[in-house]
């Protein structure tokens, strides 16, 4: 199935292929979910504001170990989520992955519904859902980065600097996912970015998938999250200031 998502690019609205294959394979933007917070995070019970936004110092792994556990289910994806977390943790040269042994706190990625995960350690078991439709590498790095701390590049304070939501294209019932944050639920370790894992593309939630949600302020296309190539230069950095590598 990713194969198809690498079909198209990023630019121009929208090719007749990407047409068709928006139209055939239109439940395949998995991340788009109205009852979780912002497309794909899973709300934090233990937080009275559930859009805080960058995590807490207590909610970093410790040392940036992360321990997981694969489930059974996602035999198949397990090469993919192994090239994920090489991505983060070849780029970071901080974060690990490893197999949990033991460990309390780890996360338990499974083939659940669409794709989700909290923000920042909880505490005990948690899960990174990598579902159908899931299954493309900027995804799965996607998802592991919100488990590391990080919230959508598009919900920040500053994004109208450096975005245009068009909130008429959009969906209405995913109208909430486009809620920009105040400056004080902000944690912003550095500049907005294009590039970043965690800024979608201009179609997501959008009504058609034939007008965009949002561009760049000149109207340029962003670029969807699964034809993305992992982390960005930016991401590594705040990944590793948040961390204090
Ligand atoms: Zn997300």
């Amino acid at each position: 199935m990713w194969m198809l998502f690498s079909v198209g690019g990023a630019s121009g609205f929208f090719s007749e292929i990407e047409k068709s294959i928006v139209e055939a394979f239109k439940e395949y933007f998995p991340m788009e979910n109205k009852n979780l917070i912002e497309g794909d995070i899973i709300p934090d019970a233990r937080e009275s504001l559930s859009y805080n936004a960058m995590t807490s110092e207590s909610k970093r792994w410790y040392k940036g170990l992360v321990p997981y556990v694969i489930d059974s289910s996602l035999r198949p994806m397990e090469p993919l989520i192994q090239e994920a977390m090489k991505n983060i943790q070849t780029r970071t040269a901080c974060i690990r992955f490893k197999p949990r042994s033991g460990e309390r706190d780890f996360i338990l990625i499974k083939k659940g519904k669409g794709c989700n995960s909290y923000v920042g350690r909880q505490g005990g078991q948690q899960e990174v859902s990598i579902g159908e439709g899931c299954e493309s590498f900027g995804v799965v790095v996607h998802e592991l980065t919100h488990s590391l701390g990080f919230h959508h590049e598009h919900n920040r304070s500053d994004r109208d600097q450096y975005i245009k939501i068009y909130m008429e294209n959009i969906d209405p019932q995913y109208g909430s996912q486009f809620r920009k944050k105040s400056p004080n639920e902000n944690r912003l370790i550095n500049a907005f970015s294009y590039d970043s894992i965690m800024l979608y593309g201009s179609k997501s939630f959008s009504k058609s998938k034939r007008k965009p949600s949002m561009t760049k302020l000149n109207g340029e296309t962003l670029t969807e999250v699964h034809h993305k190539k992992g982390l960005s230069k930016s991401d590594v950095e705040r990944i590793r200031k948040l961390y204090s590598c």
